[in-house]
């Protein structure tokens, strides 16, 4: 499958997106992550990009369609993809549209991820990340057996830096702001599924069954 997953932060793109990989090998592309990995490596690209991520603040449309344009054309796409965190502007959606029509690849639609502001504000503030291997974990819903080590690899779990509530605040702003706006764009071009949902099983079941199966 060949999705894009729009939904605010913490709406659930990364957990809904894990689950569809286990369907059918589809990879999970999360610009964050890519981000977030460049920043801790030291790389060129993590310098660029670290003053913007930490404020909450989107990075910049040229570094991301850089990073994308390389992404999607890597053999691990071809089984199919989940685009998580990605296009989160109106440019992105265009430039993204341009170059799949340039790789003759075709998306099969987008899903909007509703979930109500006080469940993500909720959420947010209570999730913790491992900075080692990404896994995701909440202080009240899913803590780690010991506290501030990761179940999955020992790595340290730790709050975001763009976790605070001052980012946390920015980051819905900035979502409302430029990238809601792409609900109108995939909905004008025939290509939306909204589910308004909390449970990630549920949008699991609507994606699968909206592919037809
Ligand atoms: P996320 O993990 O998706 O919430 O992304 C964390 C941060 O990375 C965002 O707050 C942005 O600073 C940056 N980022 C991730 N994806 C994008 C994107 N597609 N465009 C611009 N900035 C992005």
């Amino acid at each position: 499958m060949k999705l894009i997953l729009l939904g605010a932060p913490g709406a659930g793109k990364g957990t809904v997106a894990k689950q569809l990989t286990q369907l059918d090998g589809s990879v999970q592309i999360s610009t964050g992550d890519i981000l977030r990995g460049a920043v801790q490596a030291g790389s060129e690209l993590g310098k660029q990009a670290e003053a913007y991520m930490k404020a909450g603040d989107l990075v910049p449309d040229d570094l991301i369609m850089g990073i994308m344009e390389q992404r999607l054309q890597e053999p691990d796409c071809e089984k199919g993809f989940l685009l998580d965190g990605f296009p989160r502007t109106i440019p992105q959606a265009e430039a993204l549209k341009d170059l799949l029509k340039r790789i003759a690849v075709d998306l099969d639609f987008a899903v909007e991820i509703d979930v109500p502001r006080e469940v993500i504000l909720d959420r947010l503030t209570t999730r913790r990340t491992c900075v080692d291997c990404g896994a995701i974990y909440n202080v009240k819903s899913m803590p780690t057996k010991v506290e501030g080590v990761c179940d999955k690899c020992g790595g340290s779990v730790v709050q975001r830096d763009d976790e605070t509530e001052e980012a946390i605040s920015n980051r819905l702003d900035v979502y409302n702001e430029k990238t809601a706006p792409l609900v109108d764009f995939y909905r004008n071009e025939n290509m939306l599924l909204t589910v308004s949902a909390t449970s990630s099983e549920v949008v699991v079941n609507a994606i699968q069954e909206r592919l037809g199966g």
